[in-house]
């Protein structure tokens, strides 16, 4: 018997075939405890857009299996529908109807009867700060006010799990905040468990109270983000170079001073794992320079994800986000 109200043993899914084949999710396993917002990281293309629409029964993995709600999503589709909420990537209001209208039609397509969707929207409008605007067309609506809208129409029904996959995409940063703050809200009523993908790091370390790293259909660390970052168990010094082609001499350097545990690059930037910053940064510098090697920039930082990510995948997660837009596209 087991407590975890979404269970991922060994996804894998493969799109199209031969030489056009794009092994999309390869063994991924996870297990998400209720009542609380559990994070999906990874860069644009890592796979969890595939893993989302597997668990929410939208398309099925070659292998593997999964539940939600207690429910198999092979064997008990409706089931798992039934419970759950899903926000996609894309927009899903219709930008030509009301606030009002939009949750009307949603809650018709669950079944609910009139009365129990008057009250239902009322609160949810309420709760998202949208009652004035409900008698709107939403395309005059700003696009904060639309992805709250989305996210109340996926908890119309009153579901136990709500997958968010990528909520704040594409929002000004003013309005990423107001969605966090959103999002945090959710699962203190209701004990609803929130499922929420995300490319940016920020995001997974504010809201999420665990979450899986997943990177090129593999999953690459997982845990809560202060465990993931205390794993890195110490502070970094980056120094950016202005001649990349002393990458070399400066990685052996650097290397070479005390209290220097791990060295990683991404080209012209350097990367220096230390137990303590503020000790060993002056070290760092005079050995820098007494190798003739010159600097841009020199910054001491507290480990952060983007730290753990480089550490488990091997390469920065904004090269990996950009490139992986780029296959996308
Ligand atoms: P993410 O949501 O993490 O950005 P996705 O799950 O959307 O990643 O995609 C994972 C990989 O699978 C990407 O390389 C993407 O191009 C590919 N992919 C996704 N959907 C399809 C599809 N319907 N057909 C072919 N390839 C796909
Ligand atoms: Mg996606």
């Amino acid at each position: 018997m087991t407590t975890s109200v979404i269970e991922v043993i060994d996804l894998a899914k493969t799109y199209g075939r031969d030489d056009d084949a794009v092994h999309a999710l390869k063994g991924v396993s996870f297990t998400v405890e209720p009542g609380h917002v559990f994070g999906l990281l990874g860069p644009n293309g890592a796979g969890k857009s595939t893993t989302v629409k597997i668990l929410t029964t939208l398309t099925r993995a070659d292998s593997g299996s999964a539940s939600v709600a207690g429910y198999d999503v092979e064997d008990d589709p409706a089931q798992v529908r039934h419970n759950i909420g899903y926000i996609p990537q894309k927009p899903c209001f219709d930008p030509t109807a009301t606030g009002w209208e939009n949750l009307s039609l949603q809650g018709r397509i669950f079944g609910m009867s009139g009365k129990e969707i008057k009250h239902r929207s009322a609160e949810l409008l309420e709760r998202f700060g949208l009652t004035e605007a409900a008698g709107r067309i939403t395309k005059t609506w700003s696009g904060g006010m639309q992805r709250k809208l989305d996210v109340a129409l996926g908890l119309i029904h009153r579901p136990q799990v709500l997958f968010l996959d990528e909520p704040t995409t594409g929002l000004d940063p003013e309005a990423r905040t107001d969605m966090w703050a959103e999002i945090s809200g959710l699962t203190d009523d209701d004990g609803l468990t929130v499922l929420l993908t995300t490319h940016y790091l920020e995001e997974a370390d504010n809201l999420a109270g665990s979450l899986v790293i997943v990177d090129r259909g593999e999953m690459v660390a997982s845990g809560t983000p202060e465990e993931l970052k205390a794993q890195l168990d110490g502070d970094k010094v980056q120094v950016e170079l202005i001649e990349p082609s002393q990458n070399g001499q400066a990685i052996a350097t650097l290397q070479s001073v005390l209290d220097v545990r791990e060295v990683t690059t991404d080209g012209s930037m350097l990367r220096a794992h230390v137990g303590n910053g503020a000790e060993t940064l002056p070290r760092v510098l005079s050995a820098l320079e007494a190798a003739g090697v010159e600097l841009a920039s020199v910054t001491v930082a507290r480990p952060t994800l983007d730290d753990v990510y480089l550490r488990h995948a091997g390469r920065s997660f904004r090269s990996a986000d950009e490139l992986g837009q780029k296959e996308v596209a």
